[in-house]
């Protein structure tokens, strides 16, 4: 239903709100005030802890602030959602941290060549690639905050569980940058001199945005597939997606081409489950074979 122009702010005019130095620590200070629990914030309170000393200059920076991203009310003032947004999205360090790194850290065999797959964390985004024939099997946008607040022991792992989660949520539909839905289409063709599988491209309808993985990565959240893995000692809110070239088992071929069938084969131990999906991702049929 929503069109650009039916929106009540313009984008550009609404990120030019909050491009100040003073703005912005007014905004730090409301977030600051309401975490200690109270709903809204006097006028007093918030220059003080804003550390703005000019009145008439606070007041006119908190003016340009409202109604987006403050609401005064009767006690005072509070942030809106847009303004928890603006915060957040700046404590996360998506704008600002751009030089932190990891990696490579091994994470798997490389399904193409056999060489190492190796996990890095650069220029906002997760990648796991091969260190030897250069192939990359996943990228995931990640906000610099998880380096910066996790310990050097844990960071690895929490890169891993917030990059899955990530692509999980993406799998059920929901875009990494702008939150709009996803449809998901399966494209069949496959390039002769490539052994990678069919791909599914999940396209955002809000942003155009696309991204593309294995069909198979895009049916192991299927319950049948959580419950075999879950058989297997493989937690499916952990197993990262690469897993399914480094520790799974897999086979996926067209089928059907009108209407078009992919069959998904994934084993793992000796346990295997073979899956029917059709042109946009749905599983219409799946079978425990052993
Ligand atoms: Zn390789
Ligand atoms: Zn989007």
């Amino acid at each position: 239903m929503s069109d650009e122009d039916d929106r009540a702010t313009d984008p550009s005019e609404a990120f030019g709100l909050v491009a100040n130095e003073t703005r912005f620590s007014i905004l730090r200070a409301l977030w600051d005030l309401s975490e200690r629990r109270e709903r809204a914030a006097s006028f007093g309170a918030v220059r003080s802890e804003a550390g703005v000393r000019d009145s008439g200059q606070f007041n006119y920076h908190l003016d340009r602030l409202t109604p987006e991203f403050v609401r005064e009310v009767d006690e005072g003032y509070r942030l809106t959602e847009a303004g928890r947004r603006v915060v957040g999205a700046a404590v996360s360090g998506v704008y600002t941290d751009r030089d932190v790194t990891v990696g490579p850290e091994p994470v798997g065999e490389c399904p193409g060549c056999g060489g190492e797959l190796e996990l890095r964390y650069e220029d906002g985004y997760v990648l796991v690639e091969c260190g030897d024939c250069g192939r990359g099997v996943f990228d995931m946008s990640t906000p610099p905050v998880l380096v910066a607040e996790c310990d050097d022991g844990e960071v690895v792992d929490a890169l891993v569980r917030h990059a899955t989660a990530a692509f999980q949520r993406m799998n059920r539909g929901f875009c990494v940058y702008c939150d709009g839905p996803l449809d998901s289409v399966v494209e069949p063709l496959v390039d002769a001199d490539d052994d990678s599988d069919p791909v599914v491209e999940l396209s955002c309808r809000a942003c155009d945005r696309t991204f593309r993985w294995s069909v198979a990565a895009g049916v192991l959240d299927h319950p049948a597939v959580v419950a075999m893995l879950y058989e297997a000692g493989i937690d499916a809110r952990e197993f990262p997606v690469w897993g399914v070239f480094t520790r799974l088992d897999r086979d996926v071929r067209v089928t059907g081409e009108d209407p078009l069938r992919i069959e998904v084969s994934i084993g793992v131990d000796d346990a295997r489950m073979e899956l029917l999906v059709d042109g946009d991702l749905t599983v219409v049929d799946h079978e425990r074979v052993e």
